[in-house]
């Protein structure tokens, strides 16, 4: 058995996996970020134990575990350096305080190239070598797997697909940069993009559903409109997937993948945002590459992290 952690802002989330890739059992909790990392490591801790419990599993059986956490990080010394929500963590040695407390060897990896591994190990890419995904949130998280292998980068900060440049000169990005794709493409990006149509005066209902200011404007908002037959909100979802198509249509071209995968509330949206995706990815794309990459949404849901974390603890164990 193997053992995954996915440790996110709000809910640290834990799974006991078999050897493929198969959830036995699973426990959450919230992560308490407020607490600092002793007490998040607490968490993490407790909730491991329950699932284990829950499956009947002493550290015996276990052959190793792995943590998905957010970076910045050091994936192969295990040190995790100061995530945005993760308030108060500085250079924390996580593999090392999760391991001595558990008893097992535990590895950390990037949160989304986890969830990325656990799609290619046992969901929507189960059947292919390569597959790129896109985490579609408040931000635009990646990852990559190439050929059965995590591409991780020499410094583990490789994929970072949200900060592929897409426009240059474009919207200011977190990160400093301009034009990151994160910017467009995100959930964050789909409001803005609404809020900048509705300052240049596009008619459209969420002028009054946002109540006179616009910094109310949800995704929530914009999807329903467009659901409910609102035009402009359904121009919004149509060039975030036009956005969304521009960067994938660079990584198919870069990497030549059998699968590009998106995961998010967004991807509800289904065809009002998959098509312009699809036909912007083609149209960048070269045409053998653009036709073999089948664009598609995650098929474990909040699960994937998990496994992937549970997938790559396995693999670093085994080599
Ligand atoms: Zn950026």
């Amino acid at each position: 058995m193997l053992i995954g952690i996915d440790l996110g802002g709000t809910n640290v989330r834990a799974a006991v996996v078999t050897r493929k890739g198969e959830v036995v059992e699973k426990a959450q909790r919230p992560t308490d970020a407020e607490g600092g990392p002793t007490k998040v490591v607490d968490n993490i801790v407790a909730v491991v134990k329950e699932a284990m419990e829950r499956a009947g599993v002493g550290n015996g059986a276990i052959i190793a575990g792995a943590v998905g956490a957010p970076g910045p990080m050091n994936w192969q010394t295990g040190v995790v350096y100061s995530p945005p929500n993760l308030p108060g963590w500085k250079d924390v040695p996580l593999a090392e305080m999760v391991t001595s407390r558990l008893g097992f060897t535990v590895y950390v990896d990037n949160d989304a190239n986890a969830a990325c591994y656990g799609e290619f190990w046992s969901g929507a890419a189960r059947d292919v070598d390569s597959c790129v995904m896109l985490t579609l949130g408040t931000g635009v998280g990646g990852g990559i797997v190439v050929e059965g292998r995590l591409l991780r980068g020499i410094d583990g900060t490789a994929a970072e697909i949200g900060h592929m440049c897409v426009a240059r000169g474009g919207r200011l990005c977190n990160c400093g940069a301009h034009g990151c794709l994160e910017q467009y493409a995100s959930v964050s990006g789909l409001v803005r993009t609404a809020a900048d149509g509705i300052k240049d005066g596009r008619q459209t209902v969420l002028t009054e559903r946002a109540g006179g200011d616009l910094e109310n404007l949800t995704g929530k908002m914009i999807s329903d409109a467009a659901q409910e037959g609102d035009a402009f909100a359904q121009w919004v979802i149509e060039e975030t997937g036009r956005w969304l198509g521009v960067g994938i249509g660079s990584l198919i071209n870069l990497l030549n993948p059998e699968m590009v995968i998106l995961y998010g509330g967004m991807t509800a949206a289904g065809d009002m945002l998959f098509t312009p995706v699809r036909d912007m990815a083609l149209a960048q794309a070269f045409e053998v590459p653009g036709k073999r990459a089948q664009i598609v949404t995650a098929s474990l849901g909040d699960d994937a992290g998990v496994i992937g974390a549970a997938g790559c603890a396995l693999q670093r164990a085994e080599r």
